[in-house]
């Protein structure tokens, strides 16, 4: 690995650029032709292209040093496997994109997904190794191999044949010495041997094709084979330019090369050590009598697990001492569980895969945070799957002429449902809220889902003292109404002793204890509130009165 030569070049390389850019004269380039006048298209930036194309050199094993390092970093490797296992969980999914589709578009394409090149590989396979290098790299290169044929009336067809992963480590952008792409070579598409450096109708005798420009070189068996761009598909993900991305991989680099570095220190500490942990030092004037003494006890205890040995020590002379010197720190010591800790979280967050999806049990705290995690990577995911909806399956359709059908990756929907249900609980708590203010809350359309559910607000929030009172109001009618009620109950009471004539005095006792208690005392309730409510209002205007006086003042 030898970034850091490229840095000192850089203050030369930019004098270079303005010297170049003087010697170019943009404003010839600009002059107008006739009546169609066109801004020039400028290449790569002087010092990027040199930098660029400098870097094609160490590209190659530069790109391998980081596919080795993501491969062999557990710390790298399984947040990138996650992503990559979540993107394509429930696999590739067809979708009509109108009402009666055309199901032979379909069948034509069915083949290709299970078997799409040589190697046999389904078209999943292949998007997962190109997501993976996406995902390193930050460059991911599809190669839709394709065969041309010209038709009776020399337009020029084509159909695609394999679709495969392109190794990031041996593609190249095709640039010219200004930096531009399709203008260094030109290739015509049935006769591709003949290499043209400007664009040509085709030397070969009886083609009349004109040369198309190449975009992109394949490194293959020590030679170059030159790629138009319609067949070849270039996705960078976190940092993408007009040509190759920048791998996250080299921003954590010194991390990854950390977590390498302690894991051999793990190993070697486990595995390879080849001293005892601890020594023990004795200060004797007879270590012979030690040793005798030692091997004596070692013996009874080979005879007798449980003997317990005894050992005479003379107490006249303190001068005996006994040191344990200690070889080896403990991993506690040096507090190496929090720091890898530390760097592996570090390492996961610039993919956005959090703890609780790597099954850190710490991790599992609050059920708001693990629904905040898990909104996180949703969307990390999301994300690459709208990659793939937008920037590849359009054109390998495309390529196959299909206008009724797309290629979908459904989202994880299980994984998603905890965080919709949160969704619905804030929505229905603003919702409660809202109604508390005195709006009118409605549902927006009946018969929705659950998870989907939605509200709309109507009418003016009504100021709690009104609301208060309002309410109170709706009390007392309802006591007016029992009062009513107890009174016609009464009366019917009456009547019906009257009626009975104190045949039987206990009945005039019970119907006494029934009638007159509890009456009395829900009367004497009814009319307590009534009073209250009666002083209440008063009470509100006094408020209000005093309300006014105050604003007068100020
Ligand atoms: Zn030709």
């Amino acid at each position: 690995m030898k970034l850091s030569e490229y840095l000192p070049e850089t203050p030369a390389l930019a004098k270079q650029m303005t010297d170049l850019n003087a010697q170019i004269g943009m404003f010839q380039l600009m002059k107008a032709s006739g009546d169609v006048g066109t801004a020039p298209t400028m290449g790569l930036d002087h010092v990027v292209n040199t930098w660029v194309r400098h870097q094609m050199a160490y590209r190659q094993q530069l790109v391998m040093d980081i596919q080795t390092i993501a491969m062999s970093v557990e710390e790298i490797r399984s947040p990138i496997s996650h992503i990559t296992g979540e993107v394509f969980r429930r696999g590739i999914q067809w979708k009509a994109t109108k009402a009666d589709p055309d199901h032979e578009q379909q069948e034509r394409f069915t083949k290709f997904l299970d078997d799409c090149n040589v190697f046999d590989q389904s078209l999943e396979e292949v998007l997962k190794q190109f997501h993976y290098d996406i995902n390193t790299v930050d460059d991911g290169f599809l190669y839709l191999a394709k065969e041309y044929k010209t038709m009776d009336d020399d337009s020029l067809r084509s159909k695609i044949i394999e679709i495969r992963r392109l190794n990031p480590a041996l593609v190249e952008f095709d640039l010219d010495a200004a930096g531009l792409p399709k203008n260094a070579h030109f290739l015509c598409p049935i006769h591709r041997d003949d290499v043209q450096d400007t664009p040509q109708t085709c030397e070969h005798p009886t083609c009349k094709l004109l040369c198309q420009p190449v975009m992109y070189k394949y490194y293959h068996r020590n030679k170059h084979i030159y790629l138009f761009d319609s067949e070849v598909i270039h996705v960078s993900k976190f940092s993408p330019s007009e040509t190759y991305g920048w791998s996250p991989i080299l921003t954590v680099f010194e991390k990854a090369l950390t977590l390498i570095g302690m894991d051999k220190n793990l190993y070697r500490y486990f595995f390879e050590r080849k001293m005892p942990a601890s020594m023990i030092m004795v200060f004797t004037d007879d270590p012979e009598s030690l040793r005798r003494e030692r091997s004596n006890m070692a013996a009874q205890t080979r005879l007798d697990p449980n003997f317990v040995p005894m050992v005479a020590v003379s107490a006249r002379n303190n001068r005996g001492r006994v040191d344990m010197v200690r070889l080896f720190h403990t991993l506690q010591e040096m507090d190496y569980l929090p720091v890898r800790q530390e760097v592996r979280e570090r390492i996961a967050a610039m993919w956005g895969v959090t703890p609780a999806w790597q099954g850190a049990p710490e991790a599992f705290g609050g059920l708001s945070t693990q629904t905040q995690q898990l909104v996180v990577m949703s969307r990390v995911v999301e994300g690459d799957q709208r990659m793939f909806h937008d920037k590849v399956f359009p054109l390998i359709l495309d390529a196959f002429g299909i206008t009724d059908w797309v290629l979908e990756l459904p989202t994880p929907e299980e994984k998603a449902e905890a965080t919709r249900i949160s969704f619905a609980q804030q929505r229905v708590a603003v919702a409660s809220q809202l109604n508390q203010m005195g709006f009118t809350v409605k549902l927006k359309d009946q018969g929705e889902d659950m998870e989907s559910i939605s509200f709309v607000i109507e009418g003016e929030s009504v100021p709690m003292t009104q609301f208060q009172g309002e309410s109170q109001a709706l009390q007392i009618e309802q006591t007016m109404q029992q009062m009513e009620q107890q009174e016609q109950q009464q009366q019917l009471q009456q009547q019906q002793q009257e009626m009975m004539g104190g045949a039987s005095p206990e009945g005039e006792e019970e119907g006494g204890e029934e009638g007159g208690e509890d009456e009395g005392d829900e009367d004497e309730m009814a009319q307590a509130q009534l009073a209250q409510a009666k002083e209440e209002p008063d009470e509100d205007e006094d408020e209000d009165l005093n309300d006014s006086e105050q604003y007068d003042e100020v």
